[in-house]
């Protein structure tokens, strides 16, 4: 395997039209003050339509305002977030969860993913092993998203929320893993004991977000990107990963609010692009990640963890708002993610799927547009029909 190094990833300012050029940025860093205060850190991230002028939307010529996802001692969203603290406090004291089932046993798969080493790189297939847990194979090489194979989304064994279905695919079954592509660093997305179990095996790059190096043990092959930056796939430099923008958060701890970047990823490919969306609530991003990255031919949408409204929507989307993210994107598919598996907020374990069918109908899209898996279970990813990466 190549040396893996952070120090390869470029960045695609060039692409959203940044005035730094991606060959004279240096080299990211994985030290907060360095990344912080480098002349050349990518200060643009994301270009918000500047308040003044959203009175004039029929002038096409909307001055657009630099906004920094990037403070001196942490990250940021850059779309505007009501403060939700009240609702927090108020959410935690009268808390209504819905029932959920101590366990579930899941729908029995017939097939194991395999090695598929002579794969033409338009053969995609998509593997749904739980919550944001998603094994996509684009032609001979394995992407796996924020794996969890953990009992527990939570820093302590006897406590947190507890898994109440297996994953439908045990560690070992796995095919040898060439990439993690890592969103953030909640517990039920960062999973330090199925990390080291893959990285002993696969020793496999795991691309996620600046700084959450931190959290991770040193021999991991990691890179670190910043939103909108994009490194060519070490496998197959005709693949490219880009880590997007998404509105969530991160933190492990007490003391750790939005220290490390949270987003989501991309595959760029030249039969179509896979795009993971992370944690996040319903913003604009999905609309820039079309427009600068084209429409996925597979998108990995989360549609779980959204009760009650006025603390969640901020931060997680519910069904309605995910076939709209899904309708933004312009996906030719989406699979849903982050149900079923934990129960993170109050709705109920099946309220995600129900809520899903209803907004597609609303949308006159079917099940074959926006679909769900059975744990352990798979699907061929089509082709577009006409596929264009700048679509
Ligand atoms: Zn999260
Ligand atoms: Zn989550």
């Amino acid at each position: 395997m190549p040396k893996l190094s952070q120090n390869a990833a470029q960045s695609s300012d060039d692409q959203i039209g940044s005035s730094a050029s991606a060959n004279t940025l240096p080299p990211v860093q994985s030290g907060r003050h360095s990344v912080l205060t480098t002349q050349s850190t990518p200060l643009h991230a994301f270009l918000v339509p500047d308040r003044s002028s959203l009175s004039n939307l029929s002038n096409p010529a909307v001055d657009l305002q630099p906004a920094t996802h990037i403070l001196p001692d942490r990250f940021r969203n850059v779309w505007p977030v009501k403060s939700r603290n009240a609702d927090v406090v108020k959410w935690l004291i009268n808390r209504q969860k819905a029932p959920w089932p101590l366990w579930e046993h899941n729908v029995p798969a017939d097939s194991l993913p395999e090695s598929r080493p002579n794969a033409p790189l338009d053969d995609w297939k998509v593997w749904f092993v739980g919550h944001a847990t998603v094994l996509v194979q684009i032609g001979p090489w394995n992407f796996l998203t924020d794996p969890v194979w953990a009992m527990r989304a939570s820093p302590l064994a006897f406590a947190g929320p507890r898994r109440v279905r297996a994953p439908g695919i045990a560690l070992k079954d796995l095919p040898r893993i060439d990439a993690v592509l890592l969103s953030h660093n909640h517990y039920d997305h960062m999973d330090m004991a199925s990390l080291r179990w893959l990285h002993q095996r696969d020793q496999m790059p795991i691309y996620t977000g600046l700084l959450n190096r931190e959290y991770l043990p040193a021999e991991m092959n990691i890179i670190e990107l910043d939103w909108w930056q994009e490194i060519p796939f070490h496998a197959d430099p005709t693949l490219k990963i880009v880590f997007t923008p998404a509105q969530h958060f991160s933190g492990r701890g007490l003391r750790d609010r939005n220290h490390a970047l949270w987003g989501g990823l991309s595959v760029l490919s030249p039969h179509g692009h896979l795009f993971f969306a992370g944690d996040t609530g319903y913003a604009p991003h999905f609309r820039a990640i079309r427009n600068k990255l084209g429409k996925p031919r597979l998108a990995l949408l989360p549609i779980g963890a959204y009760e009650p409204r006025a603390v969640m929507q901020t931060m997680h989307m519910n069904p309605a708002e995910a076939v709209r993210a899904h309708v933004d994107l312009g996906a030719h598919q989406s699979l849903a993610i982050h149900f079923r598996t934990f129960q993170l907020t109050d709705e109920s374990m099946n309220q995600p799927l129900l809520e899903l069918a209803q907004a597609l109908a609303a949308h006159t899209l079917s099940e074959a547009d926006f679909f769900s898996l059975q744990e352990g279970h798979a699907a061929e990813v089509t082709a577009q029909p006409s596929f264009l990466l700048s679509e």
